[in-house]
């Protein structure tokens, strides 16, 4: 059995050497969001284009201005106006937040620390040359190279893209992921279950994260518990970029997932990992494409896609695997796991001031959604510990999705 660390190496290492080359496709600067950048964006003159204005206020030669000093106003310099005359000596002008300083000048005194007397103005301290000023090609010189392929597009990004000038943006296609449930007891969402069966909210939560994760989610139903079902879905699922299983993989008689894989000439990484909820976690390769066998209790398949399948995805994608939304908070109230496995319990983090504190909720297992509908994280009980005290500093994986 693996631990955490093993397993997530593990599958960015055997899905980095497998990456074929991926399908590039030219997007909407719009409609970018969540895709990896497959060029590089340079900028297309410098930034900002001219010395520009940070404050509202007045724009001087800073040796001419001190406490209670007086200057004549000669104008104003609204944002977008066109600058060229130097600023007379012994002068001023108005100038907003955003517009070019005139040659000449050199600092902004803010509206708030000058008195306007008719046409003149009087200043109540002094400034320094440079104050409240972003220089000309401060920010990027032209033809920086400000975006690089591999890079996933938020909206900072985006913002930068467009800022440049670069409306269409050339992206990796989004890997296509099919999403195949098992059991006999599984129903389609829409339809009522009987006494003895359940919904697939698997294939609702895989879809979801595949999208967040930046995946396209091919959602290709439910197989029954029986070998030529799941042996015709599989292969169906196999001619995707990747496949994500839930169910079927544990100990019971009707879990044979990795059994028909092994026949399709699966080769597997690994079949357990030292987690809960999540331990009969299964990865590997087949037919060329990496399948992930995720455990059926929602949770399991929930917690055991944000380790494992996002970073797949990103490798898929043409993005380096992220890394874990992981951060650090004081424990809120006091723990005792079984230890051995790394758990993930649903919990609730909240900012007080300046530590994040967090608590485990109440819930009934990795069955359990509703405990995971009301967490914003998972707090992390390591392997190697039992019983953690308040105060102590702990690991919470962020659902990002929420937070
Ligand atoms: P399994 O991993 O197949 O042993 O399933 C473990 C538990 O998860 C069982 O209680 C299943 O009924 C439940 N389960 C399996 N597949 C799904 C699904 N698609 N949606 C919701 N629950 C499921
Ligand atoms: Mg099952």
């Amino acid at each position: 059995m693996l631990t955490l660390e093993e397993a997530r190496r593990n599958v960015i290492e055997h899905i980095g050497n497998k990456i074929s080359s991926r399908a590039i496709v030219g997007v909407s600067v719009w409609d970018a969001l969540g895709l990896v950048l497959m060029e590089e964006v340079k900028t297309d003159r410098e930034y900002p284009p001219f010395d520009r204005s940070t404050r509202d206020g007045y724009v001087v030669r800073a040796k001419e201005v001190a406490p209670g000093a007086k200057l004549k106003c000669v104008g104003e310099i609204k944002a977008g106006d066109t600058v060229s005359e130097p600023l007379a000596r012994a002068t001023c002008m108005q100038i907003m937040t955003g517009a070019a300083i005139p040659p000449g000048a050199d600092a902004i005194v803010m509206i708030e620390h000058t008195q306007r007397e008719g046409g003149v103005v009087r200043f109540e301290r002094a400034v320094q040359a440079g104050q409240n000023i972003v220089p000309r090609g401060s920010e990027a010189a032209a033809g920086q190279t400000l975006l690089r392929p591999g890079m996933r597009l938020g909206y900072a990004e985006l913002a930068l893209a467009a800022q440049v000038g670069a409306v269409e943006l050339e992206c990796a296609k989004r890997p296509r992921v099919a999403i195949l449930s098992t059991g006999d007891e599984v129903v389609p969402v829409e339809e009522a279950p009987g006494p003895f069966q359940i919904r697939n909210s698997n294939s609702v939560s895989l879809a979801a994260q595949v999208r967040i994760a930046g995946g396209e989610p091919v959602v290709l139903g439910n197989a029954a518990d029986r070998v030529e079902d799941l042996g015709e879905k599989i292969e169906r699922g196999l001619k995707e970029d990747a496949l994500v299983l839930s169910g079927g993989v544990s100990m019971g008689k009707y879990d044979l997932v990795e059994k028909v894989l092994k026949v399709m000439g699966a080769e597997f990484y690994f079949d357990a990992v030292a987690i809960r909820p999540g331990k009969p976690a299964v990865f590997g390769i087949c037919q060329g494409k990496p399948v992930f066998g995720l455990p059926g209790n929602p949770v399991s398949t929930m917690v055991t896609f944000e380790l494992f399948v996002a970073p797949a995805i990103d490798l898929l994608g043409g993005a380096e695997a992220r890394a874990l939304p992981l951060t650090e908070a004081r424990l809120g109230e006091a723990l005792n796991e079984k230890p051995g496995l790394t758990h993930f319990l649903p919990a609730q983090v909240e900012w007080h001031g300046r530590t994040p504190e967090v608590k485990a909720l109440k819930w009934q297992g990795s069955g359990d959604i509703a405990a995971l509908a009301n967490a914003n994280c998972f707090l992390v009980v390591p392997a190697d510990r039992d019983k953690i005290a308040v105060g102590e500093r702990v690991s919470v994986l962020l659902r990002k999705d929420v937070v």
